[in-house]
């Protein structure tokens, strides 16, 4: 393993513990966190009922966590101090009691509609780094799969609160929040990850995608132009994708005509060519075939589309790191991204736990015993959280002002027929 490429880890695991106590205290935006979850308080219970995990030190899982407000989430997590939070389902009983309840009872209701893509997943195709290391050459790859899924997710479904999180790590995360996205079925789910999977099949299958008819649909069409741009400006050139025999032999088996595979294959032996050279020598003998369309679409997809967690999708009881987890591994903070722009983020550029206090203390001494400067902001706005703090702050509010237009049209729809 390369050392440059992995992230650092700058403290202790034995430091952790404190660290992550002082985090909830002074740094967790528990108040912000629970705004979200009440959803401008659509129904009564909907932060009571909603499920969360803890994992505590030492691989302690626990389950079916619920809490009844803010202040009690918030005295949970300074006393238990967790080393990962999960979010789950809102169910119809508070879910710490639910094994009071009659068996079959205690269902799961509403959840966003999330999204999981992990950079092990890529293992395949990139090759500046394997297993839990990440660089800033793949991280284009998580850059590719947020503005291709962002994009259908809003223009093919309509929905307009997404929250990009990246998970401390070597993934990112995505929350759907609209009204319609919370109520979907286990069945509506998968429904929509069905649609936006283009690459299928098992690990032993070589060629994972397959376009038919004259034209890509017009959601393959748009993803094209990202897929395209991702293709010919990194996997040619930072990723070297054709720059080893095997990764050779693994391209020339997604050309499905035997003839063109050969031709192929006898020019890229007859130099030393480039990656890029390779791929214009494959483009011409491909493009000279009519019968292979779309093979040139079908291999960029395969290398750039995004490679869902299905099965984190689909469930409607399935839970997912939340937002503003600390990766105990990494100390890094799981911070919101804009999609707007995601090809600024750097992971290795994202706070860890003991910069942050570092932060907090600079702070402290620029403001130079001026106790009502120190008091005005949040700590959290005095640290490089505040970048995703404002990303989650928008989103949150956005939410609620919907909400509030959705109240005053009832609210109009009902005087109107004077039925109050
Ligand atoms: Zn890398």
């Amino acid at each position: 393993m390369d050392k440059n490429t992995s992230i650092p880890q700058d403290y202790s695991q034995d430091d952790l513990v404190e660290l992550l106590r002082q985090y909830y205290k002074r740094l967790f935006p528990c108040k912000l966190y629970h705004r979200w979850l009440a959803y401008g308080g659509v129904s009564k219970n909907y932060f009571g009922n909603r499920e969360f995990s803890f994992t505590l030190k030492d691989d302690v899982y626990i389950r079916y966590l619920s809490f009844a407000d803010v202040s009690e989430f918030e005295k949970e997590l300074i006393k238990r101090i967790p080393y990962k939070i999960d979010i789950g389902a809102v169910y119809n009983y508070k879910p710490k009691d639910h094994k009071t309840l009659q068996a079959g009872t205690f269902k799961p209701m509403e959840k966003e509609l999330v999204f999981d893509i992990d950079m092990t997943d890529y293992d395949e195709v990139r090759t500046c780094c394997s297993g839990a290391s990440i660089c800033r050459k793949c991280w284009m790859f998580m850059t590719a799969a947020l503005k291709i899924l962002d994009a259908a997710l809003e223009e093919d479904f309509g929905f307009k609160y997404r929250l990009w999180v990246y998970s401390g790590r070597r993934g990112i995360h995505c929350w759907v929040a609209d009204s319609a996205a919370r109520k979907l079925t286990q069945a509506g789910r998968s429904a929509v990850v069905e649609y936006l999977s283009v690459i299928k099949g098992s690990d032993s299958q070589v060629k994972k995608v397959y376009f038919k008819g004259s034209n890509l649909h017009p959601s393959l069409a748009r993803a094209n132009k990202i897929v395209k741009e991702f293709f010919c400006k990194y996997y040619l050139t930072e990723q070297n994708i054709l720059d080893k025999e095997e990764q050779e032999k693994i391209m020339l088996k997604l050309i499905p005509d035997e003839t063109t595979r050969q031709k192929v294959e006898k020019a890229w032996k007859d130099g030393n060519f480039s990656t890029k050279e390779k791929w214009d020598i494959l483009e011409n003998n491909v493009n000279a075939k009519m019968t292979l369309k779309h093979v040139l679409e079908e291999i960029m997809f395969q290398y750039v589309y995004p490679r869902l967690d299905i099965n984190v999708s689909k469930g409607l009881n399935h839970l997912l790191k939340s937002p503003f987890c600390v990766h105990p591994k990494t100390g890094r903070v799981c911070v919101p991204i804009d999609p707007k722009q995601a090809d600024e983020f750097d992971p290795m550029s994202v706070p860890t736990l003991s910069q942050l206090f570092q932060e907090l203390d600079a702070a402290k001494e620029a403001a130079d015993g001026n106790e009502a400067d120190m008091k005005q902001k949040k700590d959290y706005m005095k640290t490089s959280l505040k970048h995703g703090i404002k990303i989650f702050q928008k989103f949150i509010t956005d939410i609620e002002e919907k909400n509030k237009e959705n109240r005053r049209s009832v609210n109009e729809q009902k005087a109107q027929t004077g039925d109050w």
